[in-house]
């Protein structure tokens, strides 16, 4: 039995002294605003309202906290890139995101990304900051609003950038595309037991 569907919501984290402990293992999820990252993470945990999905741009404001197993955590960062989070948010999120950045349990970085948009300069520039990071893969979501030929070019572009830094494939929450191939890289990043059928 895999971890996944075992999901549960642990803490929303807006200050430095409410990050849990630095022990065990943990993978952050980043994207865009509206890149798809909730919809990535209820698809990968298969809880459909585990994170929040809006239509509303930059609803996630704050460090959300999930448990699959023991000291096995996802984090939901704040999506970026949406005019309408203020310099005072920003200004509130970016110690707490500089301490994620260094902690010794943080083993990989889910970075979702519009496939039909592909990797943007804000994309770059967190990637850039998180160079010291442990793993970087990259979902290129909503993969089916492209063909089959465009999948493939987005995936081949995206993996050429990408070069040595990380990896990527293509995901739809919607479709139900590349689940098991996300689940397999968060599993193996956290050490998790090896997982049974969760994904279709
Ligand atoms: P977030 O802001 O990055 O958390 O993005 P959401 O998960 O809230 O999704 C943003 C918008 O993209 C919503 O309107 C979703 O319905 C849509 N969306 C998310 N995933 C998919 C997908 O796999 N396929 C399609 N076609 N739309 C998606």
């Amino acid at each position: 039995m895999s971890r996944f569907g075992e999901a549960r919501f642990l803490l929303s984290v807006a200050s430095l002294a409410q990050l849990p402990p630095d022990t065990g293992a943990e993978i952050a999820f980043a994207g865009r605003s509206n890149s798809g990252k909730s919809s990535a993470i209820n698809a990968i945990t298969r809880r459909r309202g585990l994170a929040r999905t809006s239509k509303l741009p930059g609803r996630t404001r704050l460090l959300n906290f999930f448990e699959l197993a023991p000291a096995k955590r996802l984090v939901d960062l704040p999506g970026y890139g949406y005019a309408s989070v203020t310099a005072a948010e920003r200004e509130a999120w970016l110690p707490l995101l500089d301490a994620l950045r260094v902690r010794s349990s943080l083993k990989g970085l889910v970075l979702v990304v519009d496939s039909r948009r592909g990797l943007t300069q804000s994309d770059e520039a967190f990637i850039e900051w998180a160079r010291d990071a442990q793993g970087l893969h990259v979902l290129l979501s909503k993969a089916d609003k492209l063909n089959r030929s465009e999948a493939a070019a987005a995936l081949r572009s995206a993996s050429e950038r990408l070069g040595s830094r990380g990896t990527a494939q293509l995901f739809s929450a919607l479709r139900g595309t590349g689940i098991r191939e996300a689940q397999e890289k968060i599993s193996a990043w956290l050490s998790l037991a090896s997982s049974g059928s969760d994904a279709q």
